[in-house]
C-alpha cells in the first residue's frame, strides 16, 4: 500500500510521494502536480502513488497500471484512464470532469463523495467499486459489467447504464433523475432496502 508518510508541516494529510509534504503545503504545488504527472506517464506501472489534493488537467494516462494509489481530494480534468487496470486505488472526494475511463479493468476502488462531469465508463469491467455518495451527472457507464459494487446515497442524473451486466450491486437511496439501465441485466441489481 502507498507509504503512511505524513506531511511534516503536521497538518495530518499524506505526503505526497518522494516529498516531505501534502500538497496544501507544497511551496510549489504547481511543480509538484507536473513531476506526479510525469511519474505516472514515465512507465506503465504505477504503484504506491500519493497523490492526493493534487491538480492534473489534460493528462494522457490511459494504458497505464494503477495499484494501492491515493488520489483522494485530487480534481482531474480532460483526463484520460481509458484502458487502465487499477487496483486499491483511492479517489475519495475527487472531482472528475470530462475524463474517460472507457474500457478499463477496474477492482476494489473508492469514489466515496467524487463528483463527475460528462464522465465515460464504458466498456468496463468495474469490480468492488466504492461510488457512495458521488454525484454523477451526464456520465455513462453503457456496455459494462458491474459486479459487488456500491452507488448507496449516489446522486445520478442524466446518466445511461445501457447494455450493462449488473452483478450484486447496490442503488439503494440513490437519487437518479433521467437514468437509463434500457436493455442491463438488473436483475441483481438491490434498489430497496430489504427489511
Ligand atoms: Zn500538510
Amino acid at each position: 500500500m502507498f507509504s503512511l508518510n505524513y506531511c511534516a508541516a503536521g497538518c495530518g494529510r499524506l505526503a505526497i510521494t518522494d516529498s516531505k509534504l501534502c500538497a496544501p503545503h507544497s511551496a510549489d504545488v504547481k511543480a509538484e502536480e507536473i513531476r506526479i504527472g510525469n511519474l505516472i506517464k514515465r512507465g506503465t506501472d504505477v504503484c504506491n502513488l500519493n497523490a492526493s489534493y493534487m491538480r492534473f488537467e489534460n493528462e494522457d494516462f490511459s494504458g497505464r497500471r494503477f495499484y494501492a494509489c491515493n488520489f483522494k481530494s485530487s480534481i482531474f480534468s480532460v483526463c484520460d484512464f481509458s484502458n487502465c487496470s487499477m487496483q486499491l486505488v483511492l479517489f475519495e472526494f475527487a472531482d472528475f470532469y470530462n475524463c474517460s475511463f472507457r474500457q478499463t479493468n477496474l477492482e476494489f476502488l473508492s469514489f466515496a463523495g467524487a463528483r463527475f462531469q460528462q464522465v465515460f465508463f464504458e466498456n468496463s469491467d468495474l469490480v468492488n467499486i466504492n461510488y457512495g455518495g458521488a454525484s454523477i451527472v451526464n456520465c455513462s457507464f453503457n456496455d459494462s459489467g458491474m459486479y459487488n459494487s456500491r452507488f448507496i446515497n449516489a446522486d445520478m442524473v442524466c446518466t445511461s447504464l445501457i447494455n450493462c451486466d449488473i452483478k450484486r450491486t447496490n442503488f439503494i437511496m440513490t437519487k437518479r433523475k433521467s437514468v437509463s439501465f434500457k436493455t442491463s441485466n438488473t436483475g441483481e441489481a438491490i434498489f430497496e432496502m430489504s427489511e
